[in-house]
């Protein structure tokens, strides 16, 4: 069996691990349950890569985020490991034939969303797969003391009935004390491991400033720290104007947000990581799964909900261990929005029932359909149908889907793929019978090969539209004619947003809405907003043991470099100023006295300070020094 090691530098071309990764593969090789709290950017991902390598079998995965789970499977694939992702973007086709591989073939990592665990083509499966270990991503979900507490988490513990011996690591970058409990309650773990790395990043400075003139204080900061920089704003049309307003003041920056297209996404995002623009003004849809190390700055000119995202997004800067700085800017105006947000947040009863039938209505579902089925979903075509206000709305549809019956996913791109539905033989026939369709399909055997009569495969339209000497829109009108002849199964690109219908649609009167259970999360994500505003408005404690102890660190180590332990210092250096100052005069009036004897008699514990006094003091004329390095008083 190969070591940890080799694989860490085989497949990932790394020389060593990071604390503490190797001590949380090597549980995992002995088969023990794990928890492990890093913060982001620790390197989550490898903990479970790397001993499903050292090993047979197959590494399952839930993770939430499916933007999140492409990007992974891209990953392991550049790195020629066999992954496949399973989510609500997918025909029910191509979920088959994944499921299908991960039982026959290969797979080393299947990638699934919690909703999937729930579903029949799953559960038929999973009993024949060769798993090996289970990894539950973003495991903090499974709280509803957690900031993302999706429900389907809490049905996890299901696959450890069906394979017991299998072990599971729990991994997340944001967990309280009550959320590390549920973790470890609502999965089952068996005498866990649990693995914590601090939460402290100590070449970051958190700083936060109370001002009225939020833009200016942020160009200033971008004057004075030189770097790239991140800057989040809450809504979309602020990163447009604010981008422009950085442009004009002359610094370049550049837009993002998930109402722009995939293009216009990937090729805002290149710019920003090639460092063509300097600044990135965006929303929170940015961000994730992007890994550029030289972040200076990271500056919020809007409060965030928590200090779960506040946290995650500062986190941003700073990769590469060298200082930087995450700036929190606000008016006494941000803290009243952030509290109107948090009671827009918890919206009445009767109003998520009449958001539910609408939505029935939007998609025209009888009672009792739709369970499982995924459909674009337009939020602002949604409201105007039915007379809502997207603030209104979006809150109530995000209480449903924290009650289980829907799921909201953001734009995700998802390409086009295809695969071959026919055998070799009629595939053969058809393109005798019809002559039209050859050179398309010869085209697609020979760009793809044989492998498309056994998967799903990205196909690059532009790349197959130039081959055939085709326009796009021709290629596609193509590829669907295909389609509905039954000859191929074809996914063309996608990156709307989805809704999926988790449960049957219910009767809106009669939905099982848990009213205390309702009540329960209002005032959790009350005390979330408490914290963040504290966070914001305190002037006393350390900044980083503030966030620390929020994420149960017991601590009272400061950070030495947030605002709050610079002021510290500088009141502290001020009285020491004072208190030599004081006793110099003492001393050398009584006589002249040399340095040293001077500071062996004031006893100077801080040697830099004692020295500014003695030079002010000469600047001063306070005092002066004679041919024999004595010094005197000069105002006897
Ligand atoms: P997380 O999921 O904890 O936010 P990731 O697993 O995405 O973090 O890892 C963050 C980045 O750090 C990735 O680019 C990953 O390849 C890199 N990384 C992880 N572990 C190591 C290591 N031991 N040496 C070098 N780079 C690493």
């Amino acid at each position: 069996m190969a070591t940890s090691e080799e694989i860490l530098q085989n497949y990932f071309g790394y020389t060593s691990f990071r604390p503490p990764q190797a001590e949380i593969v090597d549980a995992v090789l002995e088969r023990h349950d794990v928890l492990a709290l890093l913060p982001t950017g620790g390197g989550k991902s490898l903990c479970f890569q790397v001993p499903t390598l050292q090993t047979e079998g197959l590494c399952l995965v839930v993770t939430p985020l499916i933007a999140l789970m492409q990007d992974q499977v891209q990953q392991l694939r550049r790195r020629h490991i066999d992954a496949v992702a399973v989510h609500s973007g997918m025909s029910a086709h191509e979920i088959d034939i994944a499921l299908d591989r991960a039982v026959y073939g290969k797979i080393r990592f299947l990638y699934v969303s919690p909703e999937r665990l729930k579903t029949e083509m799953f559960n038929k499966r999973f009993p024949n797969m060769p798993v090996s270990l289970i990894a539950v991503d973003e495991a903090h979900c499974i709280s509803q003391w957690g900031h993302d507490f999706r429900p389907p988490y809490l049905e996890i513990h299901a696959l450890r009935e069906v394979k017991p011996d299998v072990p599971l690591i729990a991994l997340t970058a944001t967990a309280t004390g009550p959320v590390r409990d549920d973790i470890v309650r609502h999965l089952k773990l068996r005498n866990p491991r649990i693995f914590q790395r601090s939460f402290a990043r100590d070449n970051i400075s958190l700083v936060v400033r109370h001002t009225e003139q939020k833009e200016k204080q942020m160009l200033d900061i971008l004057q004075k720290v030189p770097g790239p920089a991140i800057v989040y704003v809450r809504s979309r049309r602020g990163t447009v104007s604010l981008a422009r307003w950085l442009v004009k003041q002359k610094i370049s920056a550049t837009y993002y947000h998930a109402g722009l297209t995939y293009t216009e996404r990937q090729e805002r995002q290149q710019e920003w990581i090639n460092n063509h623009s300097r600044v990135m003004v965006a929303t929170n849809a940015f961000g994730m799964g992007i890994n550029k190390p030289d972040v200076r700055s990271v500056i919020h000119l809007d409060m965030p909900e928590d200090l779960e995202s506040y946290y995650q997004e500062a986190g941003r800067a700073g990769r590469d261990g060298k200082r930087s700085f995450a700036t929190l800017i606000y008016h006494d105006a941000d803290v009243a929005a952030l509290q109107h947000r948090a009671e827009q947040a918890q919206p009445s009863i009767d109003y998520l029932r009449k958001v539910y039938q609408a939505l029935a209505n939007f998609y025209q579902l009888a009672v009792g359909a739709a369970q499982g089925v995924t459909f674009d979903f337009d939020l602002e075509e949604f409201c105007r149908r039915f007379g809502f206000k997207s603030q209104a709305a979006y809150p109530a549809l995000k209480k449903l889907e924290q009650e289980g019956f829907v799921q909201l996913s953001e734009g995700f791109y998802r390409p086009s793929r295809l695969m071959i539905a026919v055998d070799n033989k009629r595939l053969y026939e058809f393109q005798v019978a019809n002559v039209h369709y050859d050179k398309l399909i010869k085209m697609l055997l020979r760009l793809y090969g044989a492998e498309l009569f056994a998967d799903y495969l990205i196909v690059q339209e532009a790349q197959l539209a130039d081959a055939l000497h085709q326009s796009k829109e021709e290629l596609r009108t193509g590829l669907t004619q295909l389609g509905k002849l039954q000859l191929i199964h074809y996914q063309p690109a996608s990156d709307s947003p989805t809704l999926t219908w988790l449960l049957p649609r219910q009767d809106a009167d009669r939905m099982p809405l848990r009213v205390e259970h309702l009540k329960e999360r209002a005032r959790v994500f009350e005390k979330k907003t408490e914290a963040m505003i504290t966070y914001a408005t305190q002037t006393v404690r350390c900044r980083m043991q503030v966030i620390q102890n929020y994420f149960g660190e017991d601590t009272f180590n400061t950070c030495g470099i947030c605002d709050l332990c610079l002021k510290r210092k500088k009141r502290d250096h001020q009285a020491h100023l004072v208190d030599y100052r004081n006793q110099v005069l003492f001393l050398l009036k009584a006589r002249p006295l040399s340095l040293d004897d001077l500071e062996a008699a004031v006893d100077a514990r801080d040697r830099d300070v004692f020295i500014e006094t003695i030079r002010e003091m000469l600047d001063q004329q306070e005092i002066r020094c004679d041919e024999s390095w004595n010094l005197h008083l000069v105002k006897q």
